[in-house]
């Protein structure tokens, strides 16, 4: 099978806690790259066009990635693009290393690696957050640093409308979560499935710790195809077509 989007939830933790976070309250709880290996295994998963690593704050275990990279390797799934988002925080300097030497390797075994980025929040809210740091000084030289080193790192948009955030986690106001859609073209699955940290296969990325499962299609030792998540999301998404 051959998939468009696949994110993968780094981490539960985070070195920020933000009042407008979609997630929710951080948790003591890292991703285990095993999850990632049954998904592919189980669906046959040749192709990824964009992998994405997220969280909580990747920076914070970069030896999840470089795991989860090796796997993908291992069972020559081909890779078009990765996606990192973080939050520009100064992650210590054994794990600024480690994601510095992680991201050069997943670049160079990315097959349009033109379409990789690294973004890092800019918006007002982490934009506080950042300052209020005793480690202020070091988050400017990290993001100096990561923009010196690879060009396709990118600074995000610096202020948002309050309605653009999403009513999920701990923030209270704003947008409902518009439910992920999939359609099927020729061996593609479009749309994007979320692995989390629990190991469940969660349709879209969109919501908080406590949501995701209601929009679970199952977990990764299971076929994605066989679910009735799915049977249901690609009939309606055919029917539109139509
Ligand atoms: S918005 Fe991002 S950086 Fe802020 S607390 Fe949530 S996961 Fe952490």
């Amino acid at each position: 099978m051959k998939i468009d989007q696949l994110i993968v939830e780094v981490t539960r933790r985070c070195n920020l806690r933000c009042s407008h976070c979609l997630r929710g309250e951080a948790q003591n709880r890292n991703f285990n790259p095993h999850y990632l290996e049954q998904f592919i295994k189980v669906n046959e998963i040749d192709y990824i066009g964009c992998i994405t690593f997220s969280g909580g704050e990747p920076t914070l275990c970069p030896d999840i990635i470089s795991q989860c990279h090796k796997i993908l390797k291992r069972n020559d799934v081909y890779i078009d693009s990765f996606y990192i988002s973080i939050n520009g925080v100064y992650p210590g300097d054994k794990n600024a290393r480690k994601f510095v030497r992680v991201v050069a390797e997943l670049k160079y075994d990315c097959d349009d690696s033109s379409l990789s980025f690294i973004h890092i929040s800019n918006s007002q809210f982490h934009r506080i957050e950042r300052s209020e740091l005793e480690t202020f000084d070091e988050c400017k030289k990290w993001i100096r640093k990561l923009e010196g080193i690879f060009t396709f790192v990118h600074l995000g948009q610096e202020n948002y409308e309050e309605d653009y955030l999403l009513k999920q986690g701990r923030n209270k106001s704003g947008r409902q979560v518009t439910p992920e859609e999939f359609e099927m073209e020729e061996n593609l699955v479009k749309g994007s499935f979320y692995l989390n940290c629990e190991g469940d296969v969660v349709a879209g990325c969109d919501y908080s710790y406590d949501t995701q499962s209601e929009y679970k299609i199952c977990h990764c030792d299971e076929k994605v195809m066989d679910s009735a998540f799915m049977d249901s999301a690609l009939s309606i998404s055919e029917a539109e077509v139509q």
